[in-house]
């Protein structure tokens, strides 16, 4: 049976997805997130309500835009439906008002992170930081202690510098090192570890298949957001599961 409070959390979060590509597409072109209406990137023609309905209006129309003809990208529709789907998720995997808020919070910045990461290999500041600082706090609210949070935001962070420090910035960007400071405000301590050991493992797992389908050579970059922000969240979610089983299993 299909819930109709799940729905409506799909549809809520269609809609918050829908907003996000207009701020994605914005930041691509360093125009002000909430000034003006929404238009077509191509002809300006500014867009009505039924233009804009998430999902539907992509298909009725065609894949393209009502006016110009021009051919809409996947990546909004996509938006649109992976972020419906984690907000419908999100009541049945998150308890209490605080942190069920911080996951919703969450999800958004990590959408615009993730898509901004996977086409553009960019951690836009102008996201990062402001995801710091609301995340920091929403965790706070949700009764997690300081210190964990503090020490987790050191200990993410640290470890990317020292890579940025090591490699002199070719191995990982300033970007890298703002994007360990927000997973370890999520995770705090000691799941920041999880989080960081669930992004190479799958890190890796990604890149073996690459290199075994020759898309990909030694040495090339990948985006390691696209990894690292799944990987936080899933870590976000069940890490002290995988924490308590990874130290039974070792007899702890
Ligand atoms: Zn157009």
């Amino acid at each position: 049976m299909l819930d109709i409070f799940i729905v409506f959390w799909f549809l809520i979060g269609a809609a918050v997805g829908s907003f996000l590509n207009v701020v994605i597409h914005r930041l691509e072109r360093h125009e002000s997130f909430v000034r003006g209406r929404s238009h077509c990137p191509r002809c300006r023609h500014v867009l009505a309500w039924y233009d804009l309905l998430p999902v539907i209006s992509f298909f009725a129309l065609g894949r393209r835009c009502r006016y110009c003809r021009a051919k809409i990208s996947w990546q909004y529709p996509l938006v649109e439906v992976a972020t419906g789907l984690l907000f419908a998720l999100g009541p049945g995997l998150v308890q209490g008002f605080w942190p069920a808020l911080t996951y919703f919070i969450a999800v958004a910045f990590f959408m615009v992170l993730w898509v901004f990461d996977a086409t553009s290999y960019l951690v836009p500041d102008r996201v990062s930081l402001p995801a710091i600082a609301i995340i920091f706090v929403l965790n706070f609210l949700s009764g997690v202690k300081m210190s964990s949070l503090l020490l987790g935001a050191v200990l993410g962070g640290l470890w990317f510098l020292l890579q940025f420090a090591i490699s002199r910035g070719r191995w990982v960007g300033g970007g890298d090192v703002r994007l360990g400071i927000l997973i370890g405000v999520l995770l705090g301590y000691p799941l920041v570890f999880i989080g960081l050991a669930l992004a190479y493992l799958g890190g890796s797992l990604i890149a073996a298949v690459l290199l075994l389908l020759g898309r990909k050579r030694f040495g090339s970059r990948l985006p390691f957001a696209t990894m690292l922000l799944p990987a936080a969240l899933a870590a976000w979610l069940w890490g002290s599961n995988i924490w308590q089983w990874y130290f039974t299993a070792l007899g702890f």
